[in-house]
């Protein structure tokens, strides 16, 4: 199991993002749903996730947290959220 995303070498607005963002979710539980894996091995695997989503928000100039541009973030720890 491994998330990967589109290659590309355009920068991605926030709008672009979020679809992929959305994307990804959906994949992610789905692969939830039919994977055997016990509860604990599954949490760390959402945790990679969570990680890559958030390098990926970072490397496209965007904070993970708020879905705003890391210059207009007003979070905390920009780098550091969880979407809810
Ligand atoms: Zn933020």
């Amino acid at each position: 199991m491994t998330v990967t995303f589109e290659e590309s070498q355009d920068v991605k607005n926030s709008n672009e993002l979020h679809q992929i963002y959305r994307r990804s979710l959906q994949n992610m539980r789905a692969w939830m749903g039919d994977s055997p894996l016990r509860f604990d091995e599954k949490l760390g695997i959402i945790d990679a996730w969570q990680e890559e989503l958030r390098i990926y928000y970072r490397e496209n100039g965007h904070c993970y947290a708020c879905g705003e541009q890391l210059d207009g973030c007003l979070c905390h720890e920009p780098l550091e959220g969880w979407v809810q």
